[in-house]
Formats: C-alpha cells, sequence, structure tokens
C-alpha cells in the first residue's frame, strides 16, 4: 500500500511517499516513492494548509507526480509534536484525538497549530484516507517521575501539567531500533545514549528500549545548546534580564528561542558548517560557541552513563552529528573512563552513513547512524492500521 508521510517544521512541509505493507516491512524492503519539501511558508507560501496543497499537487503533477490521483494512497502518517501526558504510542486521528492535540497547544504554541492545520488541510483533500499522528513525545512517556518532575511546586505543576516530556522521540527511538537491527538482536539487548544534533539538538538514555531520560523537558528549549536556542540555562538569568532590560514575556522568549545558543555566543552563524569555518579562521567566540556546544553533550553522556549504569553505545544522528567529526571527536574526548574512545580515521571517513567509529577494544561503542524519521512515521502508520 502507499503510505504519506507529512512533517510540518515552522516554516516548511516536508513529505514523503512510501511503498509499504507488513510483510515489505518485515523484510525491510518498504521503499520511498517519492520526496519533497515546500518551504518558505509565511513568505511566498502563505500558510500550512496552503503549502499542503501545493504538496498534494506535486505528488498528482500529470508529468512528474508519484501517483496519478490521491486515492491511491491509503495512509497518511502525521507528526504531531506535543503529545502531553494523552499519548504513548501513534493513533488513528478522530476528532477526540483533534481535541487532545488542540489541549496540547498551550504546551506548543510554536507547533501544534501548524501541526494541526497540516492536517486539517490534507485530510479535506483525502478524505477516505486513514490518518494517523505520530508524536514527537510518546517515546519519552516512559520516563520514571524522578526525570520528568520539575523542582517545583507541587500542586502548580499538576495544575498546568508542567513536567518534562522531552522531543525528537521519533528520531531516538529510530537510531536505537536500526542499532540493533544493525548486530542483528533486539532494543531491549542494548542500552543506548543517543544524540540528535541538528538545529534542534536533544539526548536520550535508552535502557533495553525504553526511554528513561531526555535533555529536552516541557519545552524544546532545555538541554543542549542548540542553533539558536540556549538549552540549561539558570531560570535566575532570565528573571535578571527581564527585571533589569525590562523584557517582556515576548522579548525574553525570542531571546532565549531565537537569539541565543550557537548564533547568540558566537554572533556568527546558528549553522555548524559556518562555525567550524570561522574558528578555523581564529574567530574566538566561534571558538567559545562550539566548545560550550561540545563540552555540553560530554556532560550530558556522563550523566546518561550514570542513569543507565553503564551504556554499550553512544550514536550520533541529525544534520551535525551525521556530518561533523570534529564535533563527535571533541564531544567524546576525555572520556576514556567510560570507555570511550574514537578512532580519528573512522571518526573523519564517516559522513552521513552508517559506521562505528569507535577505537579497536573500545568498551563503549560510538557509532553514527543517519536518522530517518520519515521511514518510521510511516511505518508506525501501518502498524497502527493493521495491527491497531
Ligand atoms: P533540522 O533540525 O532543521 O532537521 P539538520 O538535522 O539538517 O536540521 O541539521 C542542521 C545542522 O547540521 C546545521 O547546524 C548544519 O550546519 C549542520 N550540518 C550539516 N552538514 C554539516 C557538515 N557537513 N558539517 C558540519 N555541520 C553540518
Amino acid at each position: 500500500m502507499k503510505v504519506l508521510v507529512l512533517n510540518s517544521g515552522s516554516s516548511t512541509v516536508k513529505y514523503q511517499l512510501f511503498e509499504t505493507s507488513l510483510e515489505l516491512m518485515a523484510a525491510n524492503q518498504d521503499r520511498m516513492l517519492a520526496r519533497g519539501i515546500v518551504d518558505r511558508i509565511g513568505e511566498a507560501v502563505p500558510d500550512h494548509a496552503r503549502a499542503v496543497e501545493i504538496a498534494l499537487d506535486q505528488l498528482t503533477d500529470p508529468k512528474r507526480g508519484a501517483v496519478r490521483t490521491l486515492e491511491e494512497i491509503e495512509a497518511v502518517g502525521h507528526r504531531i509534536v506535543h503529545g502531553g501526558e494523552y499519548f504513548s504510542e501513534p493513533v488513528r486521528i478522530d476528532e477526540s484525538v483533534v481535541e487532545r492535540i488542540r489541549d496540547c497547544i498551550a504546551l506548543a504554541p510554536l507547533h501544534n497549530p501548524n501541526n494541526l492545520s497540516t492536517y486539517e488541510s490534507c485530510r479535506r483533500r483525502m478524505p477516505g484516507a486513514a490518518h494517523v499522528a505520530v508524536f514527537d513525545t510518546a517515546f519519552h512517556q516512559t520516563l520514571p517521575p524522578a526525570a520528568y518532575t520539575y523542582g517545583l511546586p507541587y500542586e502548580v505543576c499538576a495544575k498546568y501539567k508542567l513536567r518534562r516530556y522531552g522531543f525528537h522521540g521519533t528520531s531516538h527511538r529510530y537510531v536505537a531500533l536500526r542499532f540493533a537491527q544493525i548486530h542483528g538482536r533486539s532494543p531491549e539487548d542494548f542500552k543506548l545514549i543517543t544524540c540528535h544534533l541538528g538545529n534542534g539538538c536533544s539526548m536520550c538514555a535508552i535502557d533495553r528500549g525504553r526511554s528513561v531520560d531526555t535533555s529536552m523537558g516541557l519545552t524544546p528549549l532545555e538541554g543542549l545548546l542548540m542553533g539558536t536556542r540556549a538549552g540549561d540555562t539558570d531560570p535566575g538569568a532570565a528573571l535578571f534580564l527581564m527585571k533589569w532590560e525590562r523584557l517582556s514575556i515576548e522579548q525574553m522568549d525570542s531571546l532565549l528561542n531565537r537569539e541565543s545558543g550557537l548564533s547568540g555566543v558566537s554572533g556568527v552563524s546558528n549553522d555548524m558548517r559556518t562555525l567550524l569555518e570561522s574558528a578555523r579562521g581564529g574567530n574566538e567566540r566561534a571558538r567559545l560557541a562550539i566548545d560550550v556546544f561540545c563540552y555540553r553533550i560530554r556532560k550530558y553522556i556522563g550523566a546518561y552513563f550514570a542513569a543507565l549504569n553503564g551504556a554499550d553505545a553512544v550514536v550520533f544522528t541529525a544534520g551535525i552529528g551525521e556530518h561533523a567529526p570534529a564535533i563527535r571527536a571533541a564531544a567524546c574526548e576525555s572520556l576514556e573512563a567510560l570507555g570511550i574512545r574514537i578512532d580519528p580515521a573512522r571518526n573523519e571517513a564517516t559522513l552521513g552513513v552508517e559506521a562505528d567509529i569507535s577505537a579497536d577494544g573500545a568498551a563503549t561503542r560510538v557509532w553514527v547512524i543517519p536518522t530517518n524519521e520519515e521511514l518510521l512515521i510511516g511505518r508506525d502508520t501501518v502498524r497502527c492500521i493493521q495491527v491497531g
């Protein structure tokens, strides 16, 4: 059967069409038929609803389209960022599911509204297809209370459902599944520390297939340094700035989410490629931003080693994790005490492909596994409608 996957970001709608089924999946023979992106939403394209229409028109284009009519597509998998405490599994979308996704808008005001309008626009054009929601937060619903509880008054957290949720769940789950598959074993056989380093960055401690800790929290602002997000910061620093710079909530939000991170520390760019070049050219603040970025990853590797009481492997994925050997090397530096040693030549040679980059004999392996969230969303969609 043909399954479409829609992944809407703040200014993009990405799509992939798969030929798949339970049988093809079991044989690892499900395959992508088409992919595309509609970008510059808010500029060239007015909104997400229109972007979906453009994507569906591309898919059915008489000359270049992958299908003749949309009726050929049996199901659509939608990436939804925040499922709160409601969803720990993919779910077929009906009115009550839409209500709950709406309910989570307060927790993800930038993401859930776009995800919903993407879904609604798609459903209008494809009323006969099965629509399935796959949540970024779902994988992390297995976090124990000790890992997800903030040290804030209990009642106020309960009232607003304030807790750590975590994101990038589909990506962390994909690389853990793939790691097990490569080794011909089950995810239950491994303890893994996964590092998703893209524009947004997060890490995850995975204990035998279950997420037990992750670095993002209530929002994607917590944890690692990111392209433009600050990551872990004393909340006192935000209060200080609001007081002395007289910042409004919106201004503080923008400062933390859009003006901080690699971009804010370096004053150069949020893009790791540019920063590496700039640092090589002697720019000290680019160097500092990279150092903060890598140090924090190292610190979380240590923390998750403790959370898991040891790990079989550290896995790098996403734009930076897959393509930046210098960052992987720095993030794994001086971790010999944890059995982590990278082989420099293997590391340098690994760009966007699956590989073990650890030194011979290192007790904790270090891997690069390119992520594929769309493939996993497609597979989840098939399982959800066929197995339930
Ligand atoms: P998104 O989170 O938007 O999906 P990606 O996973 O594509 O982002 O990651 C984007 C990041 O990956 C950017 O910081 C970019 O500079 C970085 N990146 C991509 N290719 C390279 C490379 N060859 N070397 C260093 N960084 C890279």
